[in-house]
């Protein structure tokens, strides 16, 4: 069979030869239908059909006036005239077609569209039932090859664009050991890190995690995400080029396991991002430079308003006015912290000191700061503390954490409502990578597992947050839009802080809100050596 070896045009002119030969027809015609269904385009004829016709390879005929021989395209059927000089429409033949006595024709069909029209016409004696059958079956043959030869250019044209990807100059590809040693990358990859090419890199680099990555703290994070979750998203990571210098790159990886569980294989791909990561820097850098030029002039406003509000015999007016400066220059203060500490926290250059806190005592001390604006908004609040195991934890860092989630409560919560505070150990959770080992331990050992982490919560009976901001809450300065119209005061700073911090310590927050109705914010945070810290 060589049919497969023919370009279209050929494999048709042997089609039509087949069937004008075994059906004894003296002439036929192959003929594209184009893709809106309404034109035939003249494509091939055999050659007794061709004599003294004077049509152009390619004209496009309208289908209302090809006449009968056109018919198969609307029925999608083979049709047979057998008297054709009778029949009702037999206009359209091309210009010095021979006459046409009798014919049949087929349609070749790809889904559900007429692709080509396929006949053959002049027999001697008329056609038969047999010879529908030899046109059907050719008809079909084609049909399937023409399906083979599409599938195959889809495929082909797939392959390319997967090629050119991996071979694109921007995304690096690779294919690692779980501690990293390239089995195989993509040149981009290769050029990215400074190599000549991969045997070159693969030579060098014997231990990735020292030679290639610059902070063994930030790696050991990679590996713990990957353990722990199977894969990593823009993990960014700086690492070394062969010949000195560093770069910043984002990774994308995935663990490939094979049918039993058994990790055979990292796949993932990189990108430089060195250029984003120097302009993140320099924004931390300027943010970091005027917060700190302006605490020192705020100190000194408050110092001077403090000195002013002293003197004796000020009018009820100038006291209003010198009380509005100072709550004022608080929040300036406040603004100011929150966005040092967030640019610390970003650029991990927060000092962090955990040790055993106990997160009920330390919610109360909160509780009790903010005892006067609860009472002024006359909120009632529950908080029944119970004996918990201490968690590990930095006192400072997690008690702002606390004072942020109870101020918002407190905040978006419009006067007289009810605030919850809870802590508790949730139920053990299997985390999901490990569920398939422990499905096959005994029972008991499942109800010895011990959680791992405190859950810590604040109910509020306040205006809740609208479904599309919930997933937005803890972006740097973001607001839901509800608030903006009640609550004009805030930076969007604090649900970020929040969770920058929580991150420090591998802790999760979320929330759980209906718009209207409340919200509840949770945090978790690890019990004594289970953490990053522990
Ligand atoms: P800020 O309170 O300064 O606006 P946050 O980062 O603390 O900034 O909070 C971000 C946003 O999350 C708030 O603007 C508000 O839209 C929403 N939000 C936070 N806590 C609550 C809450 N308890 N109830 C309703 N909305 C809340």
């Amino acid at each position: 069979d060589r049919t497969h070896l023919m370009a279209d045009r050929e494999l048709f002119d042997y089609a039509l030869d087949q069937v004008v030969r075994l059906t004894n027809s003296s002439v036929g015609f192959f003929h594209r239908v184009s893709d809106d269904q309404a034109n035939v385009i003249l494509t091939t004829w055999n050659a007794e059909a061709l004599k003294g016709c004077t049509a152009d390879y390619d004209a496009s005929y309208p289908l209302g006036e090809a006449g009968n021989w056109a018919d198969s395209v609307r029925l999608k059927r083979p049709i047979v005239y057998n008297d054709y000089q009778t029949s009702p429409n037999k206009r359209g033949l091309p210009p010095g077609h021979s006459p046409v006595l009798r014919f049949m024709s087929a349609p070749i069909l790809e889904g559900d569209k007429v692709r080509f029209i396929f006949g053959v016409g002049n027999k001697a004696e008329p056609y038969e039932d047999g010879d529908v059958v030899q046109l059907q079956l050719i008809a079909s043959e084609l049909q399937k090859i023409l399906a083979q030869r599409k599938a195959a250019d889809a495929l082909r044209a797939s392959e390319e664009q997967y090629r050119r990807f991996v071979e694109d100059d921007v995304a690096g590809v690779y294919i690692t050991t779980p501690d990293g040693r390239v089995l195989t990358a993509n040149p981009a990859f290769v050029r990215m890190l400074g190599y000549e090419s991969l045997e070159d890199l693969r030579g060098a680099v014997s231990d990735p995690d020292r030679q290639l990555y610059v902070d063994p703290e930030r790696r050991a994070v990679f590996h713990r995400l990957m353990a722990a979750q199977g894969t990593v998203s823009g993990f960014d990571s700086q690492v070394s080029r062969k010949n000195g210098g560093t770069i910043w790159i984002g990774e994308n990886t995935r663990v490939v396991k094979d049918a039993e569980g058994r990790i055979l294989y990292y796949e993932g791909f990189a990108q430089d991002i060195s250029e984003r990561k120097q302009a993140e820097q320099m924004k931390s850098d300027f943010v970091s430079f005027v917060t700190h030029q302006l605490r020192t002039p705020l100190a000194g406003i408050k110092w001077l308003l403090e000195l002013v509000s002293q003197e004796p015999d000020l009018s009820e007016d100038v006291r209003s006015y010198i009380a509005d400066a100072r709550e004022a220059d608080e929040r300036l203060v406040r603004l100011v912290n929150d966005l040092l500490d967030a640019s610390r926290l970003e650029r991990g250059k927060l000092t962090i000191t955990p040790k055993e806190v106990d997160l009920a005592a330390l919610t109360q001390s909160v509780l009790d700061e903010m005892q006067p604006l609860i009472a002024e908004k006359g909120h009632r609040v529950t908080f029944q503390p119970m004996a918990l195991p201490p968690v590990w934890t930095d006192p400072q860092l997690i008690r702002q954490v606390i004072l942020n989630l109870v101020s918002n409560a407190v905040k978006y919560t419009p006067a007289g409502g009810a605030i919850t505070v809870t802590i508790r150990i949730p139920n053990f959770q299997f985390p999901i990578p490990y569920l398939k080992n422990i499905a096959s331990e005994p029972q008991s050992q499942i109800a010895n597992q011990k959680s791992q982490m405190l859950e810590w919560s604040i109910q509020d009976s306040g205006i809740g947050i609208p479904k599309t901001s919930q997933a937005r809450l803890f972006e740097k300065f973001y607001r839901a839009e509800n608030v903006l119209t009640i609550e004009t005061e805030g930076t969007g700073l604090g649900l970020y802080l929040v969770r920058l911090i929580l991150e420090q310590f591998e802790g999760r927050v979320w929330c759980e809100s209906e718009e209207g109705r409340g919200s509840t914010f949770l945090f978790t945070v690890p019990l004594p050596g289970k953490g990053k810290w522990g």
